[in-house]
């Protein structure tokens, strides 16, 4: 199939080219984001391969079902950006790639929850520069603290596990509980509970009409005094003003965030040289609590040679039957 695949960078195009060598899909790269202004690049393509920043609303799609596009191919698990009746409504098929490496993202969470803890950044920029002082070093140890795991799905269900190896007690809230989880100890409880007793609380599910602003000036006000928020979900499950509200206030006493609500106009360029618009932002990151990293929290060598290799399967499979077992369905 000839597939365009767009926002694409110098590593989509080594682990693509790498994954297609005995494929032989034609595959065009686009640094471009997928808007309706940059649609017309696909007239071609029965295929396009899309990331977690492209815009496949109805404009979108409809420009994309006037050329020869058939297939939406996500190379990532989450399709909140795709809108699915429209794709529905102009025949477009949308597949995705479900699980690429829930212990890329899992491992990531800790990353960054050491990094607010111990404050590792810090003491690296120190000690390269000859200080050795550990003033406004002190840290904070993850034992015996009240973990708070929001969906445990692939990912969520290695976190909890993640922070039981740590020694904490590990709750849960997720519409399908995971017995295995609670073999495991892990305790599920309605999100009021997680919100009043948990001093560390992981956000793992996904962004849906209903989960947006999850985290809100209402949910924080219930949360302890100096609760710590980690998110490598979606970044509009918090309500981003908020949470800096209550980080100036204090209640929110440390907070890691791979993923931002307005994150397509910053994540993934080197904005190093302009000027940063986003003053919220801007502002986050000069919060000594605050831990950002640009949604690389599945950025690993397995998991974009996973992510390669399904994104091309999943068009082989359409190709030559017209569906496929990771196809994205709704209602
Ligand atoms: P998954 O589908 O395996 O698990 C999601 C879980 O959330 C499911 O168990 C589901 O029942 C639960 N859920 C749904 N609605 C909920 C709600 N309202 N409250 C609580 N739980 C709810 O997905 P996953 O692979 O574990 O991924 C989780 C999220 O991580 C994805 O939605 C994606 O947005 C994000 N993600 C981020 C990165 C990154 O690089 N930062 C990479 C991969 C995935």
């Amino acid at each position: 199939m000839k597939v365009a695949v767009f926002s694409t960078r110098k590593y989509d195009r080594k682990y693509f080219d790498q994954a297609n060598e005995l494929i032989g899909h034609e595959l065009v790269y686009f640094e471009n984001l997928l808007r309706e202004e940059t649609a017309q690049l696909a007239a071609d393509c029965e295929c396009v391969c899309a990331f977690v920043n492209d815009k496949l609303n109805e404009q979108t799609l409809a420009l994309l079902a006037q050329g020869k596009t058939r297939l939406i191919a996500m190379r990532c698990a989450g399709f909140n950006n795709v809108d699915m009746e429209a794709a529905n409504k102009h025949g477009l098929t949308v597949v995705r790639v479900p699980a690429y490496s829930p212990h890329a993202v899992s491992e990531h969470v800790i990353a960054i929850l050491m990094a607010l803890y111990r404050t590792t950044h810090r003491s690296h920029n120190r000690v390269r520069e000859g200080n050795f002082s550990l003033e406004g070093m002190v840290g904070h140890e993850v034992f015996g603290k009240t973990v708070g795991v929001i969906g445990t799905g692939k990912i969520g269900a290695l976190v909890a596990k993640l922070f039981l190896g740590f020694g904490c007690k590990v709750c849960a809230f997720d519409m399908r509980e995971d017995e295995e989880l609670t073999r495991w100890g892990v305790r599920y409880t309605d999100l009021d509970t997680i919100w009043e007793t948990c001093d560390i609380i992981s956000l793992h599910c996904p962004l849906l009409p209903t989960t947006k602003h999850l985290i809100n000036e209402d949910t924080l006000a219930k949360m302890k005094s100096g609760v710590t928020i980690i998110n490598t979900s979606r970044g509009a499950l918090i309500d981003t003003a908020a949470a800096y509200h209550a980080l100036k206030s204090g209640k929110l006493g440390f907070f890691g965030i791979d993923v931002y609500e307005e994150e397509d106009n910053l994540f993934f360029e080197d904005l190093s040289t302009e000027i940063i618009q986003d003053d919220l932002f801007m502002r986050l990151t000069t919060f000594p609590n605050v831990f950002i990293t640009g949604h690389q929290a599945f950025f690993t060598d397995t998991a974009l040679t996973n992510i390669a290799d399904t994104t091309l399967a999943n068009i082989s499979k359409f190709d030559a039957s017209g569906s496929c077992a990771n196809q994205v369905l709704i209602g």
